[in-house]
């Protein structure tokens, strides 16, 4: 992917562990690579089709002066998630933070940190059969792109559904949205868990009545499997509620285990009903 590249930017900022360091402030050296498209922007020569690096360093500056902080870890961490709150056309970021006068007793060069940061794509079903069903949808979706960390790109429309799972209960409202976010897998389900308590979701049954349900379908092509948390979830390719709003967002995307298309998983699923 393109790059543009801020070596070695030369600031001033307050971070550290030590009281002295707060206050008396020192030297910190910021280098960023900007993983962008500059196609656009290489054939129209305008610089609204770029990220405008004069403008990255100025934000870098003024985020290094309005906060303080002891580990130059949370520097690069939070820094990296402001800017790609900011710059949607920030596909990547690498951030390397040197602290060259560390004062650790000792002559180094310098000390630095250095990561990198990129935008995830999920799948994530919504379901609710309690209550005000659509409002429950709907919040949970705004709770969502609340977050900041994540970006709603799509949302397929509202079916209503049988309840599965053989449990006698009234009818399902459900969904799938496809977003966009900066949080680890583990993360995001703490995110949706939250809003899910948030809508006053209790667990008295599996599979029972419920205000709000989220769970991830897809996370990228990652294949997860821990007690808590199974990527893609282990029975979509069963479930005609997940199916049909997912073939209306995303029918090419491939189940990373199973190696079969939306398409075809909905394909079979109906023919064998
Ligand atoms: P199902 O997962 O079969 O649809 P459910 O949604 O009714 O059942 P819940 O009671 O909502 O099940 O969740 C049970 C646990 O499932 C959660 O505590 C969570 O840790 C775990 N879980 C595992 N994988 C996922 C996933 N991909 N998305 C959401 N939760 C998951
Ligand atoms: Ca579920
Ligand atoms: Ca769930």
């Amino acid at each position: 992917m393109d790059c543009i590249r801020i070596i070695n930017l030369e600031l001033y900022g307050n971070h550290g562990i030590f009281p002295e360091e707060n206050s008396l402030g020192q030297k910190f050296l910021v280098s960023a690579w900007l993983y962008t498209d500059t196609r656009t922007a290489g054939l129209s020569d305008d610089i609204k089709d770029s990220i405008h690096y004069g403008e990255i360093c100025h934000k870098i500056k003024d985020f290094m002066h309005e906060h303080t902080y002891k580990l130059i870890e949370t520097v690069a961490e939070k820094m990296a998630e402001m800017l790609m709150i900011e710059y949607d056309k920030l596909q990547k970021i690498s951030l390397e933070i040197k602290k060259p006068w560390a004062p650790i007793g000792l002559h180094l060069e310098t000390v630095s940190i250095s990561i990198e940061r990129q935008r995830h794509r999920a799948h994530i079903a919504l379901g609710s059969n309690l209550g005000d069903r659509e409002a429950y949808l709907n919040k949970a979706i705004d709770a969502l792109n609340d977050t900041k960390v994540c970006k709603i790109i799509s949302v397929s429309d509202f079916i209503e559904t049988e309840p599965y799972g053989g449990i006698d209960q009234a009818k399902f409202l459900n969904a799938v949205m496809e977003i966009q976010t900066l949080l680890e897998p583990q993360e995001l389900l703490e995110c949706i868990q939250k809003i899910e308590n948030d809508a006053g979701r209790e667990r008295p049954v599996r599979w029972g009545p419920r205000t709000l349900d989220l769970d991830i379908l897809f996370y990228d092509d990652e294949i997860i499997d821990l007690p808590e948390l199974q990527i893609p979830h282990p029975d979509l390719q069963n479930r005609g509620f997940v199916l049909e709003p997912l073939m209306a967002l995303s029918p090419n995307l491939r189940h990373p285990l199973i190696k079969k298309t939306i398409r075809e998983l909905y394909g079979e699923l109906k023919s064998n009903n």
